[in-house]
């Protein structure tokens, strides 16, 4: 069922306490943790709740929960007091997705390059 814990998913586990995590931020909807292998000084990893593949999955299922996501990443953002951040879904392997529970990566606190590789 869309939406519904998976029992081979880590972020599914995190949600649910069975894996530690560093825990920033946690809403009704939403957690924000720290990414285990930081690319940026902050690194944080807003997942919904919910378990849905990646961002295309969640904003045709759940648009407000889509939303949720989004205000936690600004939130996260304004709690490390970052002026310029970086908001990446990685969608599908060819991407670089590896986890598919849908995160927003939130990054800053260097300078970045455009385009990213
Ligand atoms: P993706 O490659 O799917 O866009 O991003 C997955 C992210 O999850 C990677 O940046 C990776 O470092 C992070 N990650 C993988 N396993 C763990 C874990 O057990 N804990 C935490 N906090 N992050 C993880
Ligand atoms: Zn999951």
């Amino acid at each position: 069922m869309p939406g519904e814990p998976q029992d081979d998913c880590l972020f599914c586990k995190i949600v649910e306490g069975h894996v530690p995590a560093t825990i920033v931020r946690e809403t009704q909807t939403t957690v924000a943790f720290r990414d285990i292998n930081p690319q940026a000084p902050t690194h944080v990893l807003v997942i919904p709740r919910a378990h849905y593949e990646n961002v295309a999955a969640l904003a045709a299922a759940d648009p407000d929960l889509a939303a949720d996501v989004l205000r936690e990443a600004k939130a996260v953002a304004d709690e490390d007091k970052l002026e310029s951040y970086r908001v990446v879904f990685n969608t599908g392997p060819g991407a670089g997705q590896t986890v598919f529970h849908v995160h927003a990566h939130v990054l800053g606190g260097r300078g970045m390059q455009w385009p990213p590789g």
